[in-house]
C-alpha cells in the first residue's frame, strides 16, 4: 500500500527523529496545504507558494507580543491557565484570513492543517482551545486592543515607506447585519406590545442609557441586533446593516483608517473623523481628500477651508440638482452676484434684494418682488413660488464658491476618478475575508471584525511590498533569538 499524503509531508520534511516515536518536523517548508489535500508532495513542493500569503511571512514580520502587554492588565491572576494572548490573535486572523464560517469549524481545522499548527506554534499533540475563548477574549479585551492591533500594522506601513499620508480617498460600504429583517419592530405600531423580545429590548436600552442604539434608525428596531440600521440600498430592500467609512492611502493602498456605524449614518457625516483618525494613524496632514459628491456638502467644504485641505469632492447641491422640486428650475448659478450691492440680478434683469437671515442655518435669503416675478416669461422655468424667486447666501459663500471650483479643476476630476477603480478594489478585497457580513451582533463587534480585516488587508501589502528587505531582518532577528533561547542566554 502506497503512503497517505501525511506520511508522504512527514517523509518530506523530517528533519530530526530524537528517540522512536518522536518525529520532529521542519514545518515553515509547508505552506498552506491542508494533510487531506489530494496533492502529490512533489505538486506541494513546486507550488512553494500559499494560494493567499505565505505564513512564514506572517511571523517573520509580524509582532503578536505585544499583545500579552496589551490585555495583560485584563486577566486576572488566579484561576485557570488562559489561552495565551497571541495565540487568540493568530485564531481570529485565520478566522478572518480564511473566512472561516464559524469560530467552532476554525478549531476542528486546526489539528488538520500543518501550516495553521506551525503559524500558531502548535505542534501535532497541542490541545486545541474550545472555540469559546475566541468570544470571551472579544469580551475581555474590548474593541481598543484590536483598534491597537490595526494601528500598529499602519505604523508599520508607514515605516516602510508604504504611505504617502498627503492624499487621502475616502470612501464607504453597507455590511449585511447578523439579524433578520423579522426581529424589526416598528416602536410606534402596537405590535411592540405583543413582542416579548421588544420589551426586552426596551428594558436593555434603558439600562445603557439608549446610548448604544447611536445612529440607528429610530423607528424601526430589531430586536436582536439594536445597533443595526434598517437601510436602503439604491433600489433593493431596506435590510439590516451597518456602514464601514474607509480611507485609503494612494502610495500603496494600504487603508489608514477605518471606522463602522449604523448603516444609516450618511457619508458626509464622517469626513472629519476619517481624516483626523488618518492623521492620527500615519503621523501626516492630509493635504488632499478626494470622496464621491455624498462628501461635498456645505459642512464638508467648510471644514476642509478651516483647514486648508484641498477637497476633491464633488458639490452634492450640484448632483442633486436637476431632480425633484428642482426638476427644470434655473439653477443658483443664472443669477449674478453684485458685492458693491450686495443683490443679485436674475436672468430677466430684475434685482433680488437681501430680505432675511436664517441664524441657524447662517445664510441671507434674496428676493426678487412676487409682482414682478408674476409678470415674468421666464416664471415658469424660475420658480414654483407664488411670491417671487429667492436666492440663499451663505455667510461664508466666498469661500464655498472657491471649494467648489476646486473641486470642479481637472485635478479633481482626475483624483474623483482614480478614486473610484481604488475604492472599489479595496472592497473587493475585503470581500475575500467576507466583510460583506457582520460575523457578530453588535457594533462593538462590528468594529473588531472591521480592524481585523482592515489589518489582515494591510498585512498582505505589508508583506507583498516589502518582501526580501523586511522578511529577511526579521528572520535573521526571528533565528538570533531562536538560538539564544536554545543556548539559555535568553529566558523564554
Ligand atoms: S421669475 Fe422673477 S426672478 Fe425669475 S427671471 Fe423672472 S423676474 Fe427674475
Amino acid at each position: 500500500m502506497g503512503k497517505t499524503i501525511a506520511e508522504k509531508i512527514f517523509a518530506a520534511h523530517l528533519r530530526d527523529e530524537p528517540f522512536p516515536g518522536a518525529k520532529v518536523l521542519s514545518l515553515d517548508r509547508v505552506l498552506c496545504h491542508e494533510i487531506t489535500t489530494p496533492v502529490a508532495i512533489a505538486d506541494l513542493e513546486a507550488r512553494g507558494k500559499d494560494r493567499v500569503f505565505d505564513r512564514t511571512k506572517i511571523k517573520a514580520v509580524i509582532d503578536f507580543d505585544f499583545i500579552y502587554r496589551e490585555v495583560q492588565d485584563r486577566y486576572g491572576y488566579n484561576g485557570n491557565v488562559s489561552v495565551p494572548p497571541p495565540e487568540i490573535l493568530k485564531m481570529l486572523l485565520l478566522l478572518v484570513l480564511y473566512n472561516v464560517r464559524s469560530e467552532r469549524e476554525l478549531m476542528e481545522t486546526i489539528p488538520l492543517r500543518l501550516d495553521w499548527l506551525w503559524f500558531l506554534g502548535f505542534d501535532l499533540e497541542s490541545e486545541i482551545p474550545n472555540h469559546s475563548v475566541l468570544s470571551k477574549a472579544r469580551v475581555r479585551w474590548g474593541v481598543e486592543a484590536f483598534k491597537g492591533f490595526f494601528e500598529r500594522i499602519v505604523g508599520q506601513c508607514v515605516a516602510a515607506g508604504l504611505v504617502d499620508g498627503r492624499k487621502l480617498f475616502i470612501d464607504s460600504s453597507l455590511i449585511e447585519a447578523n439579524a433578520s429583517n423579522n426581529s424589526v419592530v416598528d416602536t410606534q405600531g402596537l405590535e411592540k406590545y405583543l413582542q416579548r423580545g421588544y420589551r426586552e429590548l426596551e428594558q436593555r436600552l434603558e439600562e445603557v442609557g439608549g446610548e448604544k442604539n447611536g445612529a440607528a434608525n429610530k423607528r424601526f428596531i430589531s430586536t436582536t441586533d439594536p445597533d443595526a440600521a434598517v437601510t436602503r440600498h439604491g433600489e433593493g430592500k431596506s435590510k439590516l446593516r451597518y456602514k464601514t467609512h474607509r480611507g485609503v492611502d494612494k502610495k500603496e493602498e494600504v487603508i489608514t483608517t477605518t471606522q463602522v456605524t449604523a448603516g444609516s449614518v450618511d457619508d458626509g457625516e464622517m469626513l472629519e473623523a476619517v481624516v483626523e483618525t488618518h492623521e492620527r494613524n500615519t503621523g501626516e496632514e492630509v493635504a488632499v481628500v478626494v470622496g464621491d459628491s455624498k462628501y461635498g456638502t456645505k459642512e464638508n467644504y467648510l471644514w476642509c477651508a478651516e483647514r486648508e485641505i484641498t477637497a476633491h469632492l464633488p458639490n452634492l447641491e450640484e448632483t442633486q440638482r436637476g431632480s425633484g422640486r428642482q426638476e427644470g428650475i434655473l439653477p443658483r448659478e443664472a443669477f449674478v452676484y453684485a458685492p458693491e450691492h450686495d443683490h443679485y440680478i436674475c436672468p430677466a434683469g430684475q434685482i433680488l434684494k437681501k430680505r432675511s437671515y436664517n441664524n441657524e442655518r447662517q445664510y441671507y435669503e434674496y428676493k426678487a418682488s412676487g409682482k414682478v416675478c408674476a409678470g415674468c416669461e421666464l416664471h415658469p422655468r424660475c420658480t414654483r413660488a407664488k411670491d417671487g424667486r429667492s436666492i440663499k447666501r451663505h455667510v461664508r459663500q466666498d469661500e464655498l464658491d472657491r471649494m467648489r471650483a476646486i473641486a470642479n479643476s481637472v485635478a479633481a476630476k482626475r483624483d474623483i476618478k482614480t478614486r473610484q477603480h481604488l475604492s472599489e478594489r479595496s472592497f473587493a478585497r475585503s470581500t475575500r475575508y467576507g466583510y460583506k457580513r457582520a460575523r457578530w451582533r453588535g457594533l462593538w463587534r462590528m468594529q473588531i471584525q472591521d480592524f481585523l480585516i482592515a489589518a489582515v488587508q494591510n498585512i498582505q501589502i505589508l508583506i507583498q511590498k516589502t518582501d526580501r528587505r523586511i522578511t529577511g531582518m526579521a528572520k535573521a532577528v526571528a533565528e538570533g533569538i531562536k538560538a539564544m533561547r536554545t543556548a539559555g542566554i535568553i529566558l523564554e
